[in-house]
This record gives structure tokens, C-alpha cells and sequence, in this order.
């Protein structure tokens, strides 16, 4: 039997969309499934850090964001409760020489999608994936309000999320951390932060952190980080006061604040990471936060999504096999997940993390870091490959004197 299509992605997000039209610009035939008719504001990720906005170049993809109104700040500004870092000019101090990028999440995915239709693919929306056959030649059932489908093709490229079925139709296991993290996010306009800057306040000594991502004319999105068990989750405009109460308790200037309203939901979501090892097999390759869904506290999803399109993309360029391109891909992911990963472990132990081992670990650390502002590893900014968490760092960090 013969494959319909040479890819499948469930999934129009954005690692979805952004490998169909790595693919289908490549002369590929590529069915998106999208179950959304319409994308919403689901509370996700709109602040890219630079090494994933270096991959958006890779990819083609920088333009397609800047016409659905992304903004690239050209500074990050970190303060440890009230006490300001320097303001850092990312283009000028990472290896990759680029900035962030930050961006409304419906409207970059809206315009992804288009762009991959206008690449060649075949984009179906209102229709889910409701089942996935594993094997050298998977097939895939899509239904829609009119029946159902089947679908053959020679690779499954399961993008459907945070809490991705395809982990199951694959029979991979999925890992999980114990509850860590909390994240709340909420779209703002009349914002008064500076737009030339992200905001990052950690205050340690209250386990708790608050972000701001501009967006530019008044828009940007907040964040307000805390641990699992602290009281309170904020959901809806009812909590908004105590939203930006918590943000001002962290240390939060309130002149960035003050004035915001709100442009759409609030809402918190666990941190806890929950991924999969080596995320391929027959035929299925799990890509975004289907194979990785890290802790938002670090805001690294995006930047994984974008590095797994690139890479598998690559992989499967490079030769006929697709399984072994498969595998290639899913070695890689264990490898730069792994070390994103480890890095936010310490960034969560030094910054987020209550209890005395952590604040022994706190007390060697702050003050190095007040003296030396990359005494820690620059993986979460510069990228698993230009900023890898080495044994050194561990040392300095996790090890007593
Ligand atoms: C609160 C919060 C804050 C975050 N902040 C940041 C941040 O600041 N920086 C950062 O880098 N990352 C952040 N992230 C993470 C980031 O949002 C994700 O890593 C990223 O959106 C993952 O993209 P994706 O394409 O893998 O998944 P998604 O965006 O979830 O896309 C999955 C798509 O699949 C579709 N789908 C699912 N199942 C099916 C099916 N069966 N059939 C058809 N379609 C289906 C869904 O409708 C959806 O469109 C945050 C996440 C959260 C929750």
C-alpha cells in the first residue's frame, strides 16, 4: 500500500505548523490536522529567548512573526528582589547575536499555519486526530462532525501539546517530575513597562517570580511564578488584584505595572515537567511539548519546539530512511533537552526552591552571582549548545565548600 501523504503532524501549533512548512517547502507532502477552527488565547508561551529565536531564523520563519506583530526587545533586565542587575543587550552578549522575541500566541499561530498551507501543505482544521496506528507505514484516523478517515503515511509528526494522546497511541513512556512550579500568565494592554526590555524578578526569599514579555503599543504578556502549595491559584478577573498584588510582593516595580488591564484570560497551570525518552519510534516522532513539556517558570518551550522542527527537519532531509532519521532526531532531543533541563533544575533549586538545603545553596550563590552576573550557566538565554551546564557549574553550585 502506498502512503497518501509523506507527513502527518497532528497538531497546528507552532512546532506543527513550523515542520509542515519545513517540509512541505522541501517538495514533501504534508497533511496538518489541526482540531482548532479558530486559535485562542490559551495562556501559552510568548516570550522566546534568543537561542529560539536564532532557530526561528534557521527555519525561515523570523518574517511570518514579525508580520503577526512580534517584538524583539533588545534587552533583558533582571532583578533579584529590588536589587537591578545591569540591563543586558542580548544581541551584543550571546554567541548566536540575536535578541529575544516575544509575540501574541494565537496570532503567530494563525500566521504559521497560513504560511505552511502557502509552502504546499494541505492544512485541515475543525478535524482531530483520534487515533494513530504505530508501524513502518503508521496510519492515522482523523475525524471530523462528517465521519472518519483513515490516513497512511511514512511519518507521524505529533505536535498535539501539553497533554498529548499521541505519547499514548505511540506507547511511549512518559516521565513526570513531582509538583515544583506553578505558573500563572495573563495578556495585558495599557501596560506601562518598558517595551525595550524583558522583566525578570526573582525574589528567592519567598519562593516567587514575576515577568513581563512586551508586545509593544501597551501589550505584553505577565507571568507570576510561584511554588506548588502556595496559597492560591489565580484564575479569572476575580483574582487579577491579587495577581498584581503577588507581582509587587516579588518586587515588581509597580510603575510597570500599575494601570494594566487585562486583554484576556488568567489562568495558572502546574509546572512540573513531563516528557518522554528518545521521542521516536515506529514511525512516530513526538515533537514540542508532546515530547518535552518543560517548567514555564524558565521559558524554554518555545525555544525547544522551534530546536525540535530544525532538527528533525535536518534528519529527515538528510536521508531516505525515516526511521533512522527518526532515531538521529530523538538522540538529539535527549541530549538538548537534557541539558535545558538540567539547567532550570538549578535555576529552580538557587532561585524558586524553599527549604534550608536550598537556601545553603542560595547563600554561596547570590553573592557570587551579585559580583559576577554569568556566574551560572547562560543555557536558558544562549542555548544548550553555546551555554551548556558543565560539571564546573555543578560544582560551584550544588557542592558544599
Ligand atoms: C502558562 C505557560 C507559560 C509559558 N511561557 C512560556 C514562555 O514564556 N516561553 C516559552 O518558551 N515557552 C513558554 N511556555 C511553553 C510554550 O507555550 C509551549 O512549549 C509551546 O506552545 C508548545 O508548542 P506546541 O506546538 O508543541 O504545542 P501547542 O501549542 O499546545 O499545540 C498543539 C496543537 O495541537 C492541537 N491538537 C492537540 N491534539 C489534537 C488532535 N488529537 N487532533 C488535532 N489537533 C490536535 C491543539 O489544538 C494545538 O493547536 C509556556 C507554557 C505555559 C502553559
Amino acid at each position: 500500500m502506498t502512503e497518501q501523504y509523506d507527513i502527518v503532524t497532528i497538531g497546528g501549533g507552532l512546532a506543527g505548523a513550523a515542520l509542515a512548512k519545513a517540509m512541505a517547502e522541501n517538495g514533501y507532502r504534508v497533511l496538518v490536522i489541526e482540531r482548532e477552527t479558530q486559535f485562542k488565547d490559551r495562556v501559552r508561551g510568548e516570550g522566546m529567548t534568543p537561542w529560539g529565536a536564532a532557530e526561528v531564523r534557521e527555519l525561515g520563519i523570523l518574517g511570518t512573526f514579525l508580520e503577526a506583530g512580534a517584538h524583539e526587545p533588545p534587552c533583558w533586565q533582571t532583578y533579584i528582589t529590588t536589587a537591578a542587575l545591569p540591563a543586558r543587550p542580548l544581541a551584543e552578549t550571546t554567541a548566536l547575536g540575536v535578541t529575544a522575541l516575544n509575540f501574541y500566541h494565537p496570532a503567530a499561530q494563525e500566521a504559521l499555519l497560513a504560511t505552511a498551507e502557502k509552502a504546499g501543505a494541505e492544512v485541515r482544521r475543525g478535524v482531530r486526530v483520534a487515533a494513530v496506528q504505530p508501524g513502518p507505514k503508521p496510519e492515522v484516523r482523523v475525524e471530523s462532525d462528517r465521519g472518519s478517515e483513515t490516513v497512511r503515511v511514512r511519518l507521524v509528526a505529533a505536535a498535539d501539546g501539553r497533554r498529548s494522546v499521541a505519547r499514548k497511541w505511540g506507547r511511549f513512556e512518559s516521565r513526570q517530575d513531582p509538583p515544583g512550579n506553578q505558573v500563572a500568565g495573563v495578556l495585558l494592554e495599557n501596560l506601562p513597562a518598558p517595551e525595550d526590555r524583558v522583566l525578570l524578578v526573582i525574589n528567592p526569599f519567598i519562593s516567587q517570580s514575576s515577568l513581563i514579555f512586551p508586545q509593544g503599543k501597551g501589550r505584553g504578556r505577565a507571568y507570576m511564578i510561584g511554588r506548588h502549595d502556595s496559597p492560591g491559584r489565580f484564575q479569572g478577573e476575580k483574582d487579577f488584584g491579587r495577581f498584581k498584588q503577588a507581582s509587587f510582593e516579588t518586587g515588581m516595580p509597580a510603575d510597570h505595572l500599575e494601570g494594566a488591564k487585562m486583554a484576556g484570560p488568567l489562568a495558572t497551570f502546574d509546572g512540573a515537567e513531563s516528557w518522554v525518552d528518545h521521542p521516536y519510534r515506529d514511525g512516530i516522532a513526538l515533537m514540542g511539548d508532546a515530547a518535552a513539556t518543560s517548567d514555564p517558570s524558565w521559558g524554554q518551550g518555545l525555544s525547544l519546539a522551534m530546536r525540535d522542527v530544525r532538527v528533525l527537519r535536518d534528519a529527515l532531509l538528510g536521508t531516505d530512511d525515516w526511521d533512522e532519521a527518526g532515531h538521529a532526531y530523538a538522540e538529539r532531543h535527549d541530549d538538548y533537552y537534557g541539558k535545558v533541563r538540567t539547567c532550570e533544575q538549578w535555576f529552580s533549586t538557587v532561585f524558586l526552591e524553599p527549604g534550608p538545603e536550598a537556601e545553603a545553596v542560595r547563600a554561596r550563590v547570590l553573592p557570587q552571582l551579585a559580583a559576577d552576573h554569568m556566574y551560572l550557566p547562560d543555557t536558558l538565554i544562549d542555548g544548550p549548545d553555546h551555554a551548556p551546564p558543565t560539571e564546573e557549574h555543578r560544582t560551584r553550585i550544588l557542592s558544599e565548600p
